[in-house]
């Protein structure tokens, strides 16, 4: 097993930043030539590309958020004109908006630098629970799980009761998903007469998709003996940043040029300082330069006692606009607007809060001439289908009581 992915991940921050500008002004070059749509946004803000040659020339270019690019890729379909037409797509990925994504390349091993930090390698059978169907997750971690030579059991979004069949049949020793799955996994385990720590084998876990609260953290790594990691990344980017074993901070990948920047200027902040996180993925396939996550975060630049010298992300503080991940998926304004719209143009709230470890979505709607109270069902099910999260509980409210002032999305968890 290696200690680190490639050399990469130790050179001079200076000959990162050299490397990064040279691709970041290839990308942009190309773009101009191929892309239509990247081409109109440089036109509009009378930018030569060749001005692009560096990570600071990026600031007169305009951040493009998720609901941006969802907005986009409706008028354009399926890629909002930001693709080389001329290069082979292996895969397309789709997620809540909805946004497809175009996979970069079968070669392309996302999520790799971030399981040879946690030490996964050839020695481990990892769980992959993240759905495989239709979004990227699934198929990137296992590609990536198989490049540091992990065994991988495509285990997805079975039930608790199949996971623990198969950690407990195949000898599992890693899992990769959700944090709030893995506790759903072990109290499971527990039910069915095991004892997870003594019976399985399940030393590492790297989780994505969800903040890792401290508190479970803990529970984790004391009561069952399990070394935890935390992977970031967006489905349209790709992964981001990763821990390593100092647990303290996320080590940027080499293929992102990731910058912290004020919401409302799009200008960077001062290292240390909270902005939101922009991600461009350098790449000949799909120009979305500086995708705007809306997560908020900030830079470590300090060295990490790991080895690796990429700066870090401290975490990530919160949201910047309305949309929030519930359960590690978006739930935009624009989906709840689209909802609105199927029903007769009912007023609806989604508030989220947390029960336990789990977080817990509450949809306030109200009732109308469309949609009665009795028809609750086929409401859930209509907002599966655009929001892809479950509602856990369905309020309906007398009209007017949801006023025109009030917030589409109630975020109540504290972060
Ligand atoms: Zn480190």
């Amino acid at each position: 097993m290696k200690k680190f992915y490639d050399a990469r991940e130790k050179s001079a921050p200076s000959n990162r930043k050299a490397l990064q500008d040279k691709a970041l002004s290839a990308m942009v070059k190309l773009g101009y030539k191929k892309s239509p749509a990247f081409k109109k946004i440089l036109d509009l803000h009378k930018i030569n590309p060749a001005k692009i040659k560096c990570r600071e020339d990026l600031e007169i270019l305009p951040v493009i958020s998720r609901e941006k690019l969802v907005e986009m890729q409706l008028k354009t379909p399926p890629y909002a004109g930001l693709q080389n037409p001329q290069s082979a797509v292996d895969r397309i990925f789709t997620s809540p908006g909805p946004v497809y994504e175009p996979h970069l390349s079968e070669s392309d091993y996302l999520w790799a630098r971030a399981f040879c930090a946690a030490g996964i390698g050839p020695d481990d059978v990892a769980l992959n629970a993240f759905s495989y169907h239709l979004v990227a997750a699934g198929l990137t971690f296992h590609a990536g799980l198989r490049k540091v030579g992990a065994t991988v059991v495509p285990s997805g979004t079975s039930s608790s009761q199949v996971q623990v069949q198969l950690i407990r049949d195949l000898g599992v020793t890693a899992y990769v998903g959700t944090p709030s799955f893995l506790a759903s996994i072990i109290s499971q385990a527990k039910e069915m007469g095991y004892h997870f720590k003594k019976d399985f084998k399940v030393k590492k876990a790297c989780f994505a998709a969800e903040p890792l609260l401290p508190s479970l953290r803990e529970t984790f790594e004391k009561e069952y003996g399990i070394d935890t990691y935390q992977m970031y990344g967006a489905t349209e980017v790709g992964d981001v940043a990763y821990e390593c074993s100092q647990k303290n901070g996320w080590h940027l990948c080499e293929e992102t040029v990731v910058e912290i920047v004020d919401p409302s200027t799009g200008r960077s902040v001062a290292p240390g300082e909270l902005g939101e996180v922009v991600v461009t993925r350098l790449n000949p396939i799909f120009f979305l330069v500086r995708f705007g996550t809306g997560d908020l975060s900030r830079l470590m630049t300090q060295k990490c006692r790991c080895g690796r010298s990429a700066y870090r992300l401290a975490g990530i503080a919160g949201r910047v606009g309305e949309a929030v991940k519930v359960r590690g998926l978006f739930v935009a304004p624009s989906q709840l607007k689209l909802l609105a719209s199927k029903v007769g143009g009912a007023a609806i709230q989604a508030v989220v809060d947390r029960r336990g470890h789990e977080d817990h979505l509450t949809v306030r709607l109200e009732k109308s001439s469309v949609l009665s109270d009795k028809e609750g069902e086929r409401f859930k099910k209509l907002f599966r289908e655009i929001c892809t999260v479950r509602i856990d509980e369905l309020e309906f409210v007398e009209s007017g009581v949801l006023t025109s002032g009030e917030k589409l999305i109630v975020d109540r968890r504290n972060w």
